[in-house]
């Protein structure tokens, strides 16, 4: 098992640095951050001790709980990468250093008003919704500007960048122009927010054609930990 999951993270390490060989790209612009969910806090731990350092989880209970259990471990950058509730911002706000599924202004100020001061302030990502798809968290890419300059105000807040759920098809081209889309949006954001150095897309299936179009983080689950007995809610 130990060697298992350090072998699968050795080769999405390789397969983001071959994309972003081939889109003239240096490799350390590409974050890889492991998708952690459904899977036991043991996994994580083998996937530490391999070196990784940043988790993502989309189910806050289940994050939570796995941020306690694995406290003994240095280094560890939690993000929430699922649906949130405004009734669950107060612990996410406590424990996790990243969301990148932020949506709307009264999650963004509920977070703000319960990080607590000692930790520094927390980091978000606006979660655009690029497919369209009414069933897709995030919001419209025109709405993102407003959001964004509601987020700069927040003091305890650090705005990043944006994240995205392409469309779940394996049309190649249509999948090409929605990461074209965001990489315009993230661009623009970035002239306006000295923070914004995150364009989060890409993910098992799709990562490389993300990191052509400018993905600086991919979000890998099942490539790492193997496939997942509950499916994904997204
Ligand atoms: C589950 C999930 C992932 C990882 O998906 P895989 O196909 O397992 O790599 C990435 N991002 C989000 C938002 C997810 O929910």
């Amino acid at each position: 098992m130990n060697n298992k999951i350090a072998d699968q993270l050795q080769s999405a390490l390789q397969t983001i640095a071959s994309a972003a060989q081939l889109a003239d790209r240096s490799a350390n612009e590409v974050k890889l951050l492991a998708v952690s969910k459904t899977k036991p806090a043991t996994m994580i731990e083998e996937a530490w001790q391999a070196g990784q350092r940043a988790f993502g989880e989309n189910y806050v209970q289940e994050g939570l709980q796995k941020i306690i259990d694995l406290k003994h471990l240095n280094g560890l950058e939690w993000h929430l990468i699922g649906p949130l509730q405004s009734n669950k911002c107060k612990p996410v706000a406590e424990q996790f250093d990243w969301v990148q599924s932020l949506d709307r202004s009264k999650i963004a100020k509920r977070l703000n008003d319960n990080r607590p001061s000692g930790k520094g302030p927390l980091q978000v990502c606006i979660q655009v919704n690029i497919s369209g798809e009414a069933s897709k968290s995030g919001i419209e890419l025109s709405e993102v500007e407003n959001l964004a300059k509601e987020i700069a105000d927040m003091p305890n807040l650090v705005l990043r960048g944006l994240m995205a759920i392409p469309s779940n098809t394996d049309d190649d081209k249509a999948l090409a122009a929605e990461f074209q889309q965001l990489y315009d949006l993230y661009k623009h954001l970035q002239h306006q927010y000295d923070d914004v150095d995150t364009l989060s897309m890409g993910m098992s299936s799709d990562s490389e054609l993300a990191i052509k179009h400018g993905s600086t983080m991919v979000r890998i689950g099942t490539a790492i930990f193997g496939k997942r007995d509950k499916p994904a809610t997204d």
